[in-house]
């Protein structure tokens, strides 16, 4: 069992495992094919461009993944705790290591209304293959699904809104972390089980939405190509 100092950074970790699980199964192929999915935007036809050079990171731009805040939260919850932030950075320190010279990086694109070039770069965790961090991801990486992906997970749950939450605060997930970070340990583990719920449960309703269209993903489903 971790000691008083360890146990938020193991709730926090095995929070981010269980999100890492769902993403993984239910919502990567959106971001393999970010540029796809970014179409769907109204303002798409403005912001179309063209990759010229690099590796296009979809949302993993420089300096997202050592944003620590948690947005929405009073004043005096809305950073994760200390012992957290500390162990991710000890944590993480141990992977920029292993990584070498692979993570970090930046790419050029080209936009379609003026074809000028932009440059933009690489959260420094971004490597060719993904995110390197794992459970150390930041709470700005477990909290996101942007408007088209969030659209259609709606639509999967028949619309209940208060299930998914915001954007910008997937399942509600900064009221979890910020019980992770400030309230006891009692407290801090029921709330940590009601998040388990609800991810859990909006698991179990996009497996029984693809059985009930004979689909594999949910990509394929609502994005087919052709
Ligand atoms: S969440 Fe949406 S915008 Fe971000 S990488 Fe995935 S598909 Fe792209
Ligand atoms: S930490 Fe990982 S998920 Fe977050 S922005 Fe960086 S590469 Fe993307």
């Amino acid at each position: 069992m971790p000691g008083d100092q360890e146990w938020r950074l193991s709730l926090y970790k095995e929070l981010a495992a269980r999100l890492n699980d769902f993403f993984a199964v239910f919502t990567g192929p959106y971001c393999l094919h970010c540029d796809r999915v970014m179409g769907r935007l109204p303002e798409a036809r403005e912001e179309a461009f063209e990759l010229v050079d690099g590796v296009y990171p979809g949302c993993c731009h420089r300096g997202a993944g050592d944003i620590f805040r948690l947005e929405g939260q009073p004043p005096e919850r809305c950073r994760l705790a200390p012992e957290i932030v500390a162990g991710l950075k000890r944590e993480r320190a141990v992977v920029l290591r292993e990584q070498g010279t692979a993570a970090g990086g930046s790419y050029t694109i080209r936009l379609h209304r003026d074809r000028s070039l932009l440059t933009g770069g690489h959260c420094r965790y971004f490597t060719p293959e993904g995110c390197c961090l794992g459970v150390l991801k930041g709470p700005l990486c477990i909290d996101f699904v942007c408007p088209p992906l969030r659209r259609d997970l709606l639509e999967v749950c028949g619309g209940e809104a208060e299930l998914i939450g915001p954007e910008n605060d997937f399942l509600n997930i900064y009221r979890t972390l910020a019980s992770i970070s400030w309230d006891g340990r009692g407290r801090a583990e029921n709330e940590f089980s009601g998040f388990c719920r609800r991810l859990s449960r909006l698991g179990s309703l996009c497996r029984a939405f693809l059985a009930a269209r004979n689909q594999v993903t949910l990509f394929d489903f609502f994005m087919p190509t052709g």
